[in-house]
């Protein structure tokens, strides 16, 4: 198909999700030459603006390496911005004329990038459907999150869009799904004989996936306080790193056999329960510089007395044969001490100690950002003529082990996959449905008994009773890990 015109349009193009990434990344993967030659990008919205404005508000998050100012003229030359509105079709018309003009030859492919608000995506959608399919080639659709706020709503905005798309069109952003640990998880669990036959409840006693980010909502607090970070990040992409780890084995590669088994672990899931489910909101650090002093309720865009969760720690049970009773814990959080997305998958304690109780458990750590990383802690004879133990680690640091390496942003390959229609790294329908039954009852619940979030500080590790949630979910911390950054060279 690449040797066919294709047209990337991009609704919403005067926007922050297009200036921040959409346009840096179709940038970076037409300068990498990965994009079928002859393709033809075009943003939409409403403003009134020039091709030159869009240039300029994306000037500050495009990249452009010495010698690269020749093709960033040529990508440039590429595009163009169409001004019209969301809801009414003749402006769709008119689109779909101006995409027609380059696409000469028997065949001609398109895209669309929804990056708009969710209150225009039926909207959107319903015109793309009537006025801008491909006549001869393939219509993809991308779509970002939010996909709906429960289980209700998601299950229309599902319905609306399986009225107008079959599902191989339909291409739901889950961004975490583009990283490169998380897409490294089936290698690690399925190509690797060490792993494989210990990965369950008989050699596992908890995993722990988190989230953390080291700044809050900084006067931006609107649209998140309708959702919390229960939806924002535990509900999609928590969840969607928990049925890759817990998932059985998939038939095939393929994409459809890969989210079968995916689903299939979700629907061992019961809906969580509130005494599973740990909600907290950060209060500000009256010793902290600057928006550290704020607390979520000190942003002007929240509600005085706002019950929305900024941090969250979840517990949840696989009832299957390979996971009952193994707790699997979701913990994430805004304003907390650092930035860190990882699982840690701990064993359980050796039994039969002959150590005198000295041995700790073993922990294959899978860090996802900042800096990828794969370690597995382990128990090893401190070296020289004692005979004592100590933790270390086997360590695959991504930076010190492949130093050429260049790890492409999760969009990068997102979209790339759109062009290349593989479906692996998206989330599927019935995925999704999966994931609102297993969260809305208790979404609903923290909201009609609007209960209080636990106060943590802005900076810290979050709520003090965090780690007691861990240590009764069997999650154990020693504190007696000592890791040494080995040296370079
Ligand atoms: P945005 O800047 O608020 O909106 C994008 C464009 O949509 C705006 O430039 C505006 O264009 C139009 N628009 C805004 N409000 C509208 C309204 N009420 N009615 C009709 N059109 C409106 O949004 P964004 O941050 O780029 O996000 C776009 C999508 O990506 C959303 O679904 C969002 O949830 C999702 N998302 C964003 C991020 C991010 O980092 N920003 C991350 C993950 C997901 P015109 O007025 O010119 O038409
Ligand atoms: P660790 O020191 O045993 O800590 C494990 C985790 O427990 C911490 O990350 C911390 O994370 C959490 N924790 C801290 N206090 C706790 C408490 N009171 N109760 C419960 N949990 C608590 O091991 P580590 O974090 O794996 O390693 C230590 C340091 O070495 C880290 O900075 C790590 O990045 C570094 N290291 C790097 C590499 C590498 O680059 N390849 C390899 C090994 C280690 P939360 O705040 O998230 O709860």
């Amino acid at each position: 198909d690449f040797q066919y015109p294709h047209t990337f349009v991009l609704l919403g193009a005067s926007g922050d999700l297009a200036k921040k990434k959409i346009y840096p990344t179709i940038w970076y993967l037409y300068r990498d030459n990965l994009l079928p030659k002859n393709t033809k990008f075009i943003g939409y919205a409403r403003t009134k603006q020039t091709l030159e404005d869009v240039k300029e508000k994306s000037k500050k998050y495009i990249k452009v390496r010495p010698g690269d100012e020749s093709k960033l003229k040529e990508f440039w030359e590429a595009n163009d911005y169409v001004s019209g509105s969301y809801d009414k079709r003749v402006d769709y018309e008119f689109l779909n004329q101006h995409i027609s003009k380059s696409e000469k030859g028997p065949v001609a492919n398109r895209i669309f990038y929804l990056a708009v608000p969710p209150t225009v995506f039926e909207d959107v959608t319903v015109n793309i459907r009537n006025a801008c399919v491909s006549i001869k080639g393939y219509t993809r659709v991308i779509i970002e999150k939010p996909f709906g706020r429960d289980d209700e709503s998601s299950e229309k905005l599902s319905s609306h869009l399986a009225g107008l798309f079959k599902e191989e069109q339909i291409y739901r952003i889950d961004h975490y799904l583009g990283k490169e640990m998380v897409q490294n998880l089936m290698t690690i669990r399925f190509a690797n004989q060490i792993f494989s036959p210990s990965w369950n409840r008989e050699n596992i006693a908890s995993i722990l996936i988190s989230f953390k980010e080291p700044f809050g909502t900084e006067g931006r607090g609107g649209y998140f306080d309708s959702f919390g970070i229960v939806r924002d990040v535990m509900q999609n992409h928590l969840l969607q790193i928990l049925s890759l780890v817990a998932m059985e084995k998939p038939v095939t590669l393929n994409p459809n056999d890969i989210r079968d088994e995916k689903v299939k672990v979700l629907r061992h899931i019961k809906p969580i329960d509130l005494k599973n489910l740990l909600v907290g909101q950060y209060v500000g650090n009256p010793n902290g510089q600057g928006e550290e002093k704020l607390g979520y309720l000190d942003d002007p865009t929240v509600p005085k007395d706002s019950v929305t969760p900024t941090y969250a720690v979840a517990v949840i049970y696989i009832d299957n044969s390979r996971w009952q009773g193994v707790p699997f814990i979701l913990r994430c959080g805004k304003a907390l001490n650092e930035r860190k997305a990882e699982v840690r998958v701990q064993y359980k304690d050796v039994p039969g100690d002959i150590f005198e109780g000295h041995t700790k458990r073993n922990e294959l750590v899978i860090r996802v950002q900042p800096g990828e990383a794969l370690y597995l802690k382990l128990m090893s004879k401190s070296p020289g003529m004692k005979f004592d133990l100590m933790e270390t680690e086997l360590d695959l640091t991504y930076s010190m082990r492949y130093r050429e390496a260049d790890v492409p942003d999760a969009y990068e390959r997102l979209i790339l996959d759109v062009f290349t229609g593989t479906q692996m790294h998206f989330v599927r329908n019935d995925e999704l449905k999966e994931a609102w039954r297993i969260f809305t009852p208790v979404l609903k619940k923290l909201e009609t008994e609007r209960i209080k979030p636990l106060p943590y500080m802005y900076g810290s590790r979050g709520p003090r009773e965090a780690d007691a949630k861990l240590a009764e979910s069997d999650f154990k911390y020693s504190g007696s890990y000592k890791w040494q950054k080995p040296s370079l060279d």
